[in-house]
């Protein structure tokens, strides 16, 4: 850290100031308030309305300590104008210093600055716990409305105020973007922004500032998207100077494969096993994103890929976020390819120790198609020669694993499948760094899924439903709930209903699938389900995603309202893979909460998995949308993707232009907002 960049305070402060993140000048100057307090006009005790924050001014009349019901300290101040009104000022807590300062204004008949919202108390109106400064006779009003801002115990407002009016004199806020660009989109200079948020003329008014509109704030918002687009687009970059192998093939594998398969591939098929194709024709690595709603046939493609890879000499890992997923996908790429020759392997977290070694040699040496869980990264496999990493679901890993598994040995190119889709504004954020295949069309005679709403005090109907179902020769799925709290309760709630169905359906086969069943045991129920020797899998979320049989044409979900919209969405999309006409019951019990009912809402109006994750991250924000909690990304802080998507398209724009243009300047902006945690710079 140059040491110009220092913040000069005791270090007892500066520890503080760390917990919040500030550490250089750079980082005071863009802490800025979270909300406004006008204290620019002073209003009279009598007719001051109630339940607003305002300033009052006057002389303390009376100081009393009073015993009863609780020890309390109630000074009374007499309107400055001595019309007599006056107004009590409680502290329910107090120190015997804040005692004596009041008894000192009153014996001195001083004047007292109070700040603080009115409320009608019983002996008249009175602040709680108010604001108060003593001022002198003639104390000038501040021009500017009071910051205030988000701050940690042992740093108070005033000290932070100063250290960073402080930070405002000494920092650099040299201009880094084009003035005359700046001045066409009607944004003013940084130091022009920075200062006014931190000290607006009393003019601007509080609303306003506080909703975020004003110029200055989106000249801020529009800095911080740029530096998250000028990071993303510099590790876009830096990925494109690494070498990777190049995966050329004549197609040959990938033709016996498309030409073995019961089905043709969709157009959207077509276009993206092509995208993928030239990338891996490349001598850097691929990270490509593949988007495909629910059942639009992701797999096929990703087998595709891994043809091309095996071709051209080289290995595929395929990895699931569970061992389900991971299984069923192992099997279904094995009736595709061992029959062409292809070499593939099981590697999982369940399996036995020794068993594990012995698979983990025949990785790092003849495998051409490892499948697995992500204990595939974990327990670093050493691979002879990994061309292609396939990640499948890749919402669950999130974006720090993604970062992992671009650091993990050599550059092998990766592609990612994902169902739930990013929205337009996310994917130019948070994913910007990643380039995007999209299938969007599904495979032909798919019927659409209906969803039914039940309250769970209807319970029976849907029971009956399923008697119906299975009766015809049909198969469903009952899901319970994963219950956050209790991993004890969750199993508890699946084997009730196991055993409450195994009664009511006495003359159907229902079977059970949870998360604490060992691996064999859960590949076991699996494959009776899947030859049809289960009529009724009740099961927890462990079949969320991924699993597909197409006789199943029924999902029941219980308590529908303690899931997110994707969840919902992806366990919707278990059913409608056959020719049957499908449905999906959402069981809820009631009460619902507002935003339980919201997301029932949207779930029951949208099939289409694009309108409902916008719909989720309007709900959600984009920080709970991407799972940030564990991402280590940098957050964005004042921008809303969802009210500034104007500006991330500009950011966007300017990111491009800036790298190329000027460096320099664009390496200073990234200094300026991330300093050194920008771990995407160093990576
Ligand atoms: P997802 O995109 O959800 O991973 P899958 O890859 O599991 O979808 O595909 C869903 C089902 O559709 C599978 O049974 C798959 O074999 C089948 N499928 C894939 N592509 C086609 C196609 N072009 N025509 C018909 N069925 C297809
Ligand atoms: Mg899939």
């Amino acid at each position: 850290m140059p040491m110009a960049d220092a913040i000069d305070a005791p270090p007892a402060i500066r520890n503080r100031l760390k917990k919040l993140g500030l550490e250089r000048l750079d980082d005071l100057v863009l802490h800025l308030p979270s909300r406004y307090e006008d204290e620019t006009q002073i209003t009279a005790i009598a007719g001051a309305p109630t339940g607003v924050p305002l300033l009052i001014e006057g002389r303390i009349v009376d100081v009393t300590v009073k015993a009863a019901p609780h020890r309390q300290l109630v000074a009374r101040v007499g309107d400055a104008s001595g019309d007599g009104s006056v107004l009590d000022l409680r502290f329910l807590s107090f120190y015997g210093s804040q005692q004596r300062v009041l008894e000192n204004a009153r014996d001195r008949g001083q004047r007292l600055r109070v700040f603080g919202e009115i409320r009608c108390g019983y002996c008249g109106p009175e602040m709680v716990h108010p604001r108060y400064r003593v001022v002198t006779e003639d104390e000038a009003l501040p021009q500017s409305l009071t910051p205030v801002y988000p701050t940690t115990a042992g740093l108070s407002q005033g000290a932070l105020r100063r250290l960073i009016a402080r930070a405002l004199e000494d920092a650099d806020l040299v201009e880094l973007l084009d003035e005359a660009w700046l001045s066409s989109h009607s944004l003013p200079s940084f130091a022009s922004a920075v200062t006014l948020l931190h000290a607006p003329p009393r003019t601007l008014g509080v609303d306003a500032l506080q909703a975020r509109s004003h110029p200055a704030w989106r000249r801020v918002k529009f800095d911080e998207l740029l530096a998250q687009q000028l990071s993303l687009r510099h590790a876009y970059l830096a990925r494109r100077r690494k070498g990777a192998p190049v995966l050329l093939a004549a197609g040959k594998l990938a033709g016996r494969l498309a030409a073995a398969l019961p089905f043709f591939l969709t157009g959207a098929q077509r276009r993206v096993v092509a995208e993928i194709a030239a990338d891996l024709g490349q001598p850097h690595p691929m990270q490509r994103l593949l988007q495909g709603d629910v059942g639009s046939g992701k797999t096929i493609v990703a087998a595709l890929a891994a043809c091309q890879t095996i071709e051209a000499g080289y290995q595929t890992a395929f990895m699931a976020p569970t061992e389900i997923l991971a299984e069923q996908h192992f099997l279904k790429l094995r009736a595709w390819l061992e029959p062409l020759g292809v070499e593939l392997l099981w590697l999982a977290g369940g399996l036995p120790k020794g068993v594990r070694r012995e698979r983990r040699l025949q990785a790092a040496t003849t495998a051409q198609l490892i499948v697995g869980t992500h204990a595939l990264i974990q327990e670093s496999v050493d691979f002879a020669h990994l061309g292609l990493v396939i990640v499948d679901e890749q919402h669950r890993f999130g974006v720090r694993q993604r970062l992992e598994l671009r650091r993990k040995g050599g550059n092998p190119h990766q592609l990612m499948m994902s169902a739930t889709p990013i929205p337009r504004t996310l994917a130019m954020t948070y994913y910007a760094d990643l380039d995007v295949s999209v299938i969007d069309e599904m495979p032909p005679g798919r019927s659409p899924v209906r969803t039914r709403l039940f309250s769970d005090a209807r319970r029976d109907e849907v029971v009956a439903a399923v008697r119906a179902l299975v009766g015809r020769g049909r198969q469903a799925y009952w899901v319970c709930p994963l219950i956050e709290e209790s991993a004890k309760l969750d199993l508890q709630a699946a084997l009730d209903t196991h055993a409450a169905l195994g009664v009511a359906l006495a003359d159907h086969r229902v079977g059970l699938l949870h998360g604490r069943l060992r691996s064999e045991e859960k590949a076991a129920v699996m494959a009776a389900f899947v030859a049809g020797e289960i009529d009724v899998l009740v099961a927890t979320t462990v079949i969320e995603v991924g699993v597909d049989v197409a006789n199943a044409s029924l999902m029941v979900i219980e308590h529908a309202e303690r899931f997110g919209l994707a969840q919902l969405h992806q366990l919707r999309g278990r059913v409608g893979r056959g020719s049957h006409e499908s449905v999906c019951v959402l069981l809820y019990q009631q009460p619902l909460s507002a935003a339980a009912r919201a997301r029932l809402k949207v779930i029951f109006e949208h099939a289409d998995g694009f309108e409902i994750a916008r719909h989720d991250l309007h709900l959600r924000g984009p920080g709970e949308f991407i799972g940030s909690r564990q991402s280590g990304m940098p957050l964005l802080r004042y921008a809303d993707l969802d009210a500034d998507a104007d500006l991330v398209e500009f950011a966007r724009v300017q990111a491009v232009r800036m790298l190329r243009d000027d460096p320099a300047r664009a390496r200073r902006h990234l200094q300026r907002w991330l300093g050194n945690r920008d771990e995407l710079l160093k990576a």
